[in-house]
């Protein structure tokens, strides 16, 4: 241990510590705007800045060893006027535009800002000139309210991405991807890691708010919406709940009285993604297909896979996304089932991802002619339309999913979790195989937020082995050792965000301080397990629209007409095409 004052508080902390990190269990803030715990401590933004006594200028708390018996102020006017005077040059190079940006009210800067009385005319001169990225369907880069923090680069980073970086020099510099290209053109995943830690509006998703506005007031639409799981462990934090808190009955009520003809559920379609997901993976099993399977509801990963390990893709399922299977179903089953032109649906999923907004624009997504998917909002969109039409969420009496499509069984709201997908299809699987009912429900090995879980379970004389990953590193690694023939699992989850959608690019948008000191992956996941837990049905197969839906339409699991609504194809792509 080392001892040192800061402030004159002594404190004790391990060696190898920053001042930051010692800060921190002195009791005291020191701000950031660069940091971020473990993937970006480059001392860059200067906002962390201390005295330390002895030393011949102010240092940079993120990145400076504590040594014994030395003495940090933090709070001198000297540390708070080089603050003062670091932000009000950032903000001199920085469009303002507060009032009418995405991150007004939670922006870094602008708290910052006001917590240094900053004069933000203070300093005038040339402006970095800038154009906005708008190239993708789901992610808008404004690098005129961009500060070079470069957390958006540590992101795409530690996603094993790496599409954007520092280009130019000095006065100049600006983040942006390789060889001049926009997003669209990158190998990018959407991911929207790096939206969720930008501290400013340099970074948003791109808005389908007004499509669904212009849909809810035609009178000729039939306007259907559907949350995936995560959402209802997310969105309350738009409104003052603690981190975790599942306020699906709420956000029934609310989009009840935003105005949907039917509120459904995703987590339905999980029901039937697992229907069709076990079936596969029982049919590989048995009949010597590829293995191992790998799971296919995560868009961002699925992109990642077509760009960086297209020879998997025979191992990825066939199966759509649940939010897919959700919008085909709607304009097939539906549709048919209550003499409705799916012409005249426009399906909405409320998810916690932007990479859905990418995948809805995907080949092979459209079972009844027209596109599955019509508009998919994040869990921040809804929020904002929430608010936007004056609906005071914390005073909303709980609401009823409408039916058919409102049922779902635990298994289906535990896929918001990294490890939920694998646990729902080992519930169905398990007695698919063994042909007997389980009495444990709870695969507890493959629950928690460490990056890559592996488990091997006894079913029906065999042993199943299984490994789940996400967040994109830990896909790489599993992805190696499946290529090069080292992995002998059967069947592999793999989500593309760290802790899998509950932690998702579309989520409610946490300061770096919660980022870093509140373990809201797993407080999010708990909800759902929690929920789960309540559930009287949680297995999918037991879901009785489900059941309904097989007999009295599809036929069966992995039937042919369940591949023409249900599955879908994968493409290798070419980076920077
Ligand atoms: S990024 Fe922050 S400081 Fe800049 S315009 Fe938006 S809210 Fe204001
Ligand atoms: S969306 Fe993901 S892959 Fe794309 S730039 Fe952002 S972090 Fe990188
Ligand atoms: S886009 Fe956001 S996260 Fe990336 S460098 Fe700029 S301010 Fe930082």
């Amino acid at each position: 241990m080392v001892n040192l004052k800061i402030n004159g508080i002594d404190v004790s902390v391990p060696e190898g510590s920053t001042i930051l990190e010692a800060a921190r269990a002195a009791g005291i803030r020191i701000p950031t705007l660069c940091y971020m715990k473990e993937i970006n401590a480059i001392g860059a933004c200067r906002i962390c800045m201390v005295e330390v006594k002895g030393a011949r200028s102010m240092v940079a708390a993120c990145v400076y060893p504590v040594a014994e018996g030395m003495e940090v102020t933090t709070d001198s006017d000297k540390v708070i006027a080089a603050r003062k005077t670091t932000l009000e040059l950032i903000l001199s190079d920085h469009n303002r535009s507060c009032l009418s940006c995405s991150r007004n009210l939670n922006c870094e800067l602008q708290a910052l800002s006001k917590e240094y009385g900053c004069d933000a005319t203070r300093f005038s001169g040339a402006v970095t000139e800038t154009e906005k990225d708008l190239s993708t369907d789901y992610l808008v880069r404004d690098n005129s309210k961009c500060i070079l923090c470069r957390r958006c680069v540590a992101a795409c980073k530690a996603q094993e991405v790496s599409v954007i970086g520092a280009v130019n020099r000095g006065f100049s510099t600006q983040i942006a991807c390789a060889f001049g290209e926009d997003l669209a053109h990158s190998p990018c995943v959407a991911c929207g890691q790096c939206i969720n830690v930008c501290p400013t509006g340099a970074l948003h998703e791109k808005e389908e708010i007004d499509d669904v506005k212009a849909a809810l007031a035609d009178p000729e639409k039939v306007v259907i919406v559907a949350c995936a799981p995560a959402v209802r462990a997310g969105i309350g934090e738009e409104f003052g709940y603690p981190v975790g808190t599942n306020v699906e009955g709420k956000l029934v009520t609310a989009l009840k009285r935003l105005g949907f003809d039917k509120v459904f559920d995703v987590n339905f379609a999980a029901d039937m993604t697992i229907m069709e997901e076990a079936t596969e993976l029982i049919e590989r099993i048995e009949e010597g297909g590829k293995l191992p399977l790998i799971t296919s509801c995560s868009p961002g990963w699925i992109r990642y896979m077509e760009f960086y390990y297209p020879e998997l893709i025979g191992n990825v399922s066939s199966c759509k996304s649940p939010q897919q299977m959700f919008g085909a179903l709607v304009k097939t089953y539906y549709a048919e089932k209550n003499d409705i032109d799916p012409k005249n649906i426009f399906v909405v999923s409320i998810m916690p991802c932007v990479a859905k907004k990418f995948e809805k624009t995907r080949d092979y997504e459209n079972a009844s002619g027209y596109p599955d998917i019509d508009a998919s909002l994040t869990t921040r969109e809804l929020a904002k339309l929430i608010k936007e039409k004056g609906i005071m969420f914390n005073l909303l009496p709980d609401g009823q999913m409408d039916n058919p499509m409102g049922e779902f069984s635990g298994a289906g709201v535990i896929f918001g979790a990294t490890g939920g997908v694998m646990e729902a299809a080992l519930r169905t699987a398990v007695e698919k195989i063994t042909g007997e009912t389980i009495g444990k429900l709870d695969f507890t090995e493959v629950r928690g937020t460490a990056g890559i879980k592996e488990a091997c379970y006894a079913v029906g004389g065999m042993n199943v082995k299984v490994a789940v990953a996400s967040g994109l590193s830990n896909a790489k690694e599993l992805c190696e050792k499946i290529k090069k023939g080292e992995a002998d699992y059967q069947f592999v989850e793999i989500m593309c965000c760290p802790g899998g959608c509950v932690n998702g690019g579309g989520q409610p948008i946490l300061d770096t301080y919660t980022r870093r000191e509140v373990d809201y992956k797993a407080l999010r996941a708990k909800a759902l397990y929690d929920e789960d837990q309540a559930k009287t049905i949680r297995k999918s197969h037991e879901n009785p629209v489900v059941k309904d839906i097989y007999e009295h339409y599809l036929g069966k699991p992995g039937s042919h007409k369940a591949h023409e609504i249900l599955h879908t194809k994968y493409v290798k792509r070419k980076k920077y095409e």
